[in-house]
């Protein structure tokens, strides 16, 4: 946004104001904040609402006390009296994302392990536009929990966050950091202690048996939340019928198209990679698994983004991500691009490209898809810039613009439960808001380009959030 007078002013004269008023801005955050009004209004701003419709061009938004307070023609909207005027011409808003397959952890470099990331991540998540995650499965639930406090105290800058509990998993799991859970009785017992500790969903994994998944969704239901699953034990028709409420990747990890598929073992990777790679999304299997998930209400969640980082040649190497790793983090992905290249199972375009049409078909048959980060796989997914990057990859998916938002923000919001209060911008809503240069619709790579993210109507300064960041991804 291009502000009357220069911004640094600006932003100085709104921390002065603020600290005035009856919210003052916790000394946690307030070194991120360019705009803590208690009202402000911006003018001649493009609106991208969230909803998957077209943009609405020369609009004005006012916000007051963390709430969208008007919206409208910036002909037709008075910019009240007390409120920061701020000219917005050349920026397009969009909802504060929601992500929803994210982590508070990154890859260590030695395979089984993960360090937590609970300083540089929630920043990085902020400073890209995403107000609102969900933590895809907890390496550190009692980090998670309490991060998620303190981002609510005001302590830390960050999304607000659905903190998952510890990965629902049994035995044979690749990592190290994970339970092992083997009874059903054991499913039932994490789930319980873990939401007596303010654990508020959870997010089963690969290698959890059929019986235990059953005793874990029961129990996460009686306790009235959601649970999510990245499967392989487990097939998506199975799973949606014993009432998951979430599956995260897509077909990439689904596997029950490989052939020989014994139940609860997780098939040889390469098999089932194979086997989806070969599935026809038009044939009766693969419309048969789609259409029990839409019957089921079960939402998938994209994360392209953590694919594509595997396939040699892409993505485009960001100079700002070299940047936020620490040098060893840096050096462990440049190695891990270089090994890519080199393998003979190297991932290719086709794979991700049927992961992108598997995607399209759920959401044409009525699917609730949804996105996510995933900062795993081989490091080259950062926090925050994975997102931005994903949302580029849903449009080369082939969703408009529009509807890549959409996917961001809004379905995300329903999955939650929280789409009357986040997810589109609208009167009423919480002023939760991306501010980028320029307009995503025309090139959506402009959604890297932010300039303030608004969370519960405070403005924050994304390049001091990144820049508090720098070198710091990998190790803490
Ligand atoms: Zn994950």
């Amino acid at each position: 946004m291009r502000p009357p007078a220069p911004l640094a002013l600006v932003a100085l004269l709104a921390i002065a104001s603020f600290s005035s008023a009856q919210n003052p801005l916790t000394p946690g955050i307030q070194s991120f904040v360019s705009f803590g009004d208690p009202a402000i209004a911006i003018t001649h701003l493009r609106i991208i609402d969230g909803t998957g419709t077209a943009p609405k061009e020369d609009q004005t938004v006012v916000i007051r006390a963390g709430r969208i307070a008007a919206l409208g023609t910036s002909a037709t909207v008075t910019v009240p009296a007390d409120a920061r005027n701020v000219n917005g011409t050349g920026d397009t808003i969009y909802p504060g994302l929601v992500g929803m397959h994210q982590h508070l952890f990154y890859p260590s470099g030695g395979i089984p392990m993960y360090n937590e990331q609970a300083f540089s991540a929630p920043r990085l998540y902020l400073a890209c536009g995403i107000t609102t995650m969900r933590t895809g499965g907890s390496l550190e639930p009692y980090t998670d929990i309490n991060v998620k406090r303190l981002i609510e105290s005001g302590a830390i800058p960050g999304p607000d966050m659905d903190a998952t509990g510890p990965y629902i998993q049994g035995p044979g799991g690749f990592s190290i950091q994970m339970p092992v859970l083997k009874t059903p009785e054991d499913a039932r017992k994490t789930v319980e202690y873990w939401v007596s500790q303010g654990s508020t969903s959870f997010k089963a994994y690969m290698n959890i048996s059929h019986d235990a998944l059953a005793a874990a969704i029961q129990e996460v239901h009686r306790h009235g939340m959601k649970i999510t699953g990245h499967l392989c034990s487990v097939g998506f028709t199975e799973a949606a019928e014993l009432g998951i409420d979430n599956l995260e990747h897509g077909l990439l990890v689904d596997s029950e198209f490989t052939p020989g598929k014994q139940r609860d073992i997780c098939p040889d990777a390469r098999a089932s990679g194979a086997a989806v790679e070969a599935l026809d999304l038009k044939g009766p299997e693969a419309q048969r698994m789609i259409r029990t998930l839409v019957d089921h209400h079960v939402a998938v969640t994209s994360t392209l983004s953590v694919f594509e980082a595997m396939i040699p040649g892409r993505p485009p190497l960001e100079p700002r991500m070299l940047e936020a790793m620490s040098p060893e983090a840096a050096r462990s992905y440049l190695a891990a691009k270089e090994r890519a290249s080199a393998s003979p199972n190297r991932r290719t375009v086709a794979w991700l490209k049927k992961e992108m049409d598997f995607e399209r078909a759920f959401v044409k048959t009525g699917g609730l898809l949804l996105a996510g980060c995933d900062p795993t796989g081989n490091g080259g997914a950062l926090p925050g810039f994975g997102d931005q990057r994903n949302l580029e990859l849903l449009v080369e998916a082939g969703f408009t613009p529009e509807e890549a938002i959409r996917i961001y923000s809004l379905n995300g919001a329903q999955y939650l439960g929280l789409e009357k209060e986040i997810g589109s911008i609208a009167v009423g809503k919480r002023a939760d808001l991306v501010f980028v240069e320029g307009n995503p619709v025309a090139h959506i790579s402009d959604v890297e380009k932010v300039t303030f993210v608004f969370k519960r109507g405070v403005g924050y300064d994304p390049a001091k959030l990144i820049a508090s960041a720098d070198g710091a991804v990998g190790i803490h």
